[in-house]
């Protein structure tokens, strides 16, 4: 990718999954990487994972739902690289399946908090650095689910929703100042997030058999996901007939900050096999 190598990129949630992948796929295009989580351990793991391969990481702890922590990942990238061009704003949780009117007060706020207000959080600290550079490239992570409801899952739709929002909204604020901001809509992909939703890690307060009614189709993709076991007869709902690898997520966020996107900003990618196109 063109316009990566030398500069730096701060990824949220890049302790496991699709944060991951970005973190690693940015640093193998030579960018100096700020690798940030809530999860401390794994987040450590992100960053040796990066130097033995020969690239350049530091690490951050951070809640993106509290805006002073936000504050210190972003001087974090700043002290060590002495620049930020790049961030992929991609923290999130997916909470199990609730009906709309079983739906806690705590975990509406928890789920928003994260998702959306977590973006936001992000980009505040963000965008003035850039802007005082002169540019930058913000890709936010939406989902499908911020494109189309999902029975069931409400509250984290609602939170995408609002991501591809912002999105659009922000790169209109910005984009006379040469910074571009775009989401990216992942489909079903093979993630810890995915697996705790079918495992029941989530909070739910809903019997399994109903949360399977509800959204059959992405319980038939968790599985797929935990048993790494592709039976694309029950995939039809996804056109490629398949669940995406997090490097697949990772190849779209690095075209998405470098220059070869150079003319595209506010929109919202899906990368989902064609699962959008139906
Ligand atoms: P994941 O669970 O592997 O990774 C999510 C990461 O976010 C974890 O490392 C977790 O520790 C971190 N995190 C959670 N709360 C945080 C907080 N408050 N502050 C900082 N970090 C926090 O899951 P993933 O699938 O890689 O998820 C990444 C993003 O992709 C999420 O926004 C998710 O909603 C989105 N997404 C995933 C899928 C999928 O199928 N996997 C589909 C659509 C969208």
């Amino acid at each position: 990718m063109n316009g990566l190598d030398g500069n730096t990129a701060v990824v949220t949630g890049a302790a496991s999954g699709i944060g991951r992948e970005s973190a690693r796929r940015f640093a193998e295009e030579g960018a100096n990487v700020v690798v940030a989580d809530i999860d401390v351990t794994a987040d450590r793991e992100t960053v040796d994972l990066i130097e033995d391969a020969g690239g350049n990481a530091t690490f951050a702890e951070v809640d993106v739902s509290d805006s002073k922590s936000v504050e210190r990942m972003v001087d974090v990238a700043v002290d060590t690289y002495g620049s930020l061009d790049f961030a992929h704003n991609n923290a999130g949780i997916l909470t199990g399946f609730s009906g709309v009117t079983d739906i806690t007060d705590e975990q509406w706020e928890r789920i928003i908090a994260i998702n959306l207000k977590g973006i936001w959080t992000c980009m505040k600290a963000e965008l003035p650095v850039m802007e005082r550079q002169g540019g930058g490239a913000i890709v936010n992570t939406a989902s499908e689910a911020g494109l189309v409801g999902m029975g069931g899952l409400s509250s984290y739709s609602a939170s995408k929703h609002g991501v591809v929002g912002l999105t659009k909204s922000a790169a209109l604020e910005y984009a006379s100042r040469d910074i571009r901001i775009n989401a990216i809509a992942p489909g079903p992909t093979k993630t810890n997030i995915q697996s705790g939703l079918l495992s029941g890690t989530g909070e739910s307060s809903i019997p399994l058999l109903n949360r399977i009614g509800m959204a059959v189709d992405l319980v038939r993709m968790a599985i797929r996901t935990i048993r790494a076991d592709y039976d694309t007869s029950a995939m039809r709902d996804v056109p490629m007939d398949r669940i995406a690898e997090p490097e697949e997520m990772a190849g779209a966020v690095a075209f998405l900050c470098s220059s070869d996107a150079s003319y595209i900003t506010g929109h919202t990618l899906p990368v989902d096999g064609g699962q959008a196109v139906d």
